[in-house]
């Protein structure tokens, strides 16, 4: 089954410039797909509709093959979840544990499995040390990385990420593009993460590639990665690593394309 199915989408906020033409994609379940594209191709409208925060001029939503409604907005919300960019408006907790908690309680989790699961999370994500600090008061990396140790709490089927790790350093984004995929394979759940970072693309299964609000290209990261001009006619740069490999199979130095840093060196050092 589709986890999300969307079907000749089309969106305007003012009722006549469309910001998304036409979109169609299904994303199976247990899925880690990337949505990417310039600014304002439309990623996060996207990710509202998911949502149900606004419903689109056209088309259609299905979440979990369920058709997403006014009157199916509200039970579908328990199976989706969402990190923004910018989380500021998503805290509600005066304490970084209690803004943790507050989705357990939701979700109905025991109260005495509760203090275990925070302390778990918060590890994870790096803000162990942070648990009884305001939230509003914390960094903006640190506000994301809250952001997402909430959503790791209570582990939705789908979890859409949009560009929640943007405001990380490099070694920030590795940790949690690393808790990211680690949700996806042990856990089984479906991921949609709209990014701008190349290297947790090539860790992803899939990736939408959007252009003035339409679906330009569709496929594996390395499927993606093969249309290196036509991506950086829309500011996105293939992955350092997937770069240097190429230069290296142009003097074939090496026979076997590669896409991460390690997979480099280790073709070097072979
Ligand atoms: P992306 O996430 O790819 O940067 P967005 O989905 O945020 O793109 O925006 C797509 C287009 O919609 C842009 O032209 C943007 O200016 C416009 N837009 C986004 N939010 C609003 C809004 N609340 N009201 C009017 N226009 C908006």
């Amino acid at each position: 089954m589709d986890a999300i199915k969307v079907s000749g989408l089309s969106f305007s906020y003012d009722g006549k410039k469309e910001v998304l033409s036409n979109v169609s994609f299904s994303i199976p379940k247990g899925c880690y797909t990337t949505i990417i594209g310039h600014n304002g191709s439309g990623k996060s409208t996207i990710a509202k509709l998911l949502i149900g925060l606004m419903s689109p001029k056209q088309g259609s939503i299905e979440i979990l093959g369920q058709s997403l409604n006014e009157d199916s907005v509200y039970e579908l919300r328990d199976h989706v979840g969402i990190v923004f960019q910018n989380p500021d408006n998503q805290f509600i907790g005066s304490t970084v544990a209690d803004d943790i908690a507050f989705g357990l309680e939701n979700h109905c989790v025991p109260q005495e499995q509760m203090q275990e699961i925070i302390e778990d999370v918060a590890e994870r994500v790096g803000m162990l040390d942070f648990l009884n600090s305001e939230p509003t008061k914390l960094s903006g990396g640190q506000k994301q990385r809250v952001a997402i140790a909430g959503i790791l709490a209570i582990e939705p089927e789908i979890i859409i990420f949009d560009e929640s790790t943007s405001m990380l350093d490099p070694q920030g984004k590795a940790s949690i593009n690393e808790q990211i995929q680690k949700l996806h394979s042990e856990k089984d759940r479906t991921i949609l993460s709209i990014t701008h970072d190349m290297e947790e693309v090539a860790q992803s299964e899939y990736v939408i590639v959007l252009k003035d609000g339409k679906v330009v290209l569709t496929g594996s990261p390395m499927e993606i990665f093969a249309h290196e001009k036509e991506l950086a006619s829309m500011m996105l740069d293939i992955p350092f690593a997937l770069k240097v490999s190429k230069e290296l199979v142009k003097e074939k130095i090496t026979d076997q394309e590669v896409c991460t840093l390690e997979e480099v060196v280790n073709q070097l050092c072979q």
